[in-house]
C-alpha cells in the first residue's frame, strides 16, 4: 500500500515536473521571439530620421519610378529604366522634399535646370526640368517644403512629356523608388 501511494506520487512529481519544465520553455520561447520583432520594428524608425514633404502641390504622377520593367520613352522613342517619378501640377512650383543643403544647380540639354540636395542620413534629392528661374543656389540650406523652383519643359529628353518635375531620390548615392518614403499617389 505504501509502495504504490509512493509511485503514484512520483508519477504526479513526473507529470508536473514536465510541466513545469514546458512553461519555462514556452517563456524563453517568448522572450526570444519579442526581442527579435522588437529588433526588427525598430530598424525602419532609426533610418527614418529624415522628415519628407511633398515636391509639389497637389502632384499628378505622370511617370512613375519603376526599376523593374523599362518604359517608353516617347521623346527618345526608346524604353529605359525610370528611376524617378515624374510629377505635374497647377501651379507648377516646385519644393524641397526635405530639409537639407543646396549642393549644385546646373543645367544641360537633356535634363533641363537640375537642382541637388543634400538631407541627413545619406538622402540626395534631385529636381530635373525646371524652368531657368531657380530660386536658390549652391550652398543655400532650404527647410521641406520651401519652394526651389517651376516644373517645366527644359528637359529635352523628356519634352514630350510636357511641362514637369523629374524627381529622383537616391540613398547612399543609389535611386530609390520616391514613394516609398513620400505620399505621391495619395495627394
Ligand atoms: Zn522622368
Amino acid at each position: 500500500m505504501e509502495i504504490k501511494k509512493e509511485s503514484k506520487f512520483l508519477r504526479l512529481f513526473r507529470r508536473y515536473a514536465v510541466l513545469a519544465f514546458a512553461c519555462v520553455l514556452c517563456v524563453v520561447i517568448a522572450l526570444v521571439v519579442s526581442i527579435s520583432v522588437k529588433k526588427g520594428g525598430e530598424a525602419p524608425v532609426s533610418t527614418q530620421a529624415v522628415k519628407f514633404s511633398l515636391p509639389m502641390e497637389n502632384a499628378v504622377v505622370v511617370k512613375d519610378f519603376a526599376d523593374d520593367h523599362l518604359q517608353f520613352n516617347e521623346s527618345l522613342n526608346r524604353w529605359e529604366i525610370h528611376l524617378s517619378v515624374d510629377l505635374t501640377s497647377e501651379n507648377e512650383n516646385v519644393f524641397s522634399a526635405a530639409k537639407g543643403v543646396v549642393t549644385s544647380v546646373e543645367s544641360n540639354s537633356l535634363d533641363g535646370y537640375i537642382v541637388e540636395i543634400s538631407h541627413d542620413d545619406g538622402f540626395v534629392s534631385v529636381y530635373s526640368s525646371l524652368n531657368e528661374n531657380v530660386d536658390v543656389k549652391a550652398g543655400d540650406k532650404v527647410e521641406a517644403g520651401q519652394k526651389i523652383g517651376k516644373a517645366s519643359t527644359t528637359a529635352s529628353n523628356e519634352s514630350k512629356t510636357g511641362s514637369h518635375l523629374h524627381f529622383t531620390l537616391l540613398k547612399d548615392g543609389v535611386e530609390v523608388d520616391p514613394n516609398n518614403y513620400i505620399d505621391l499617389q495619395n495627394k
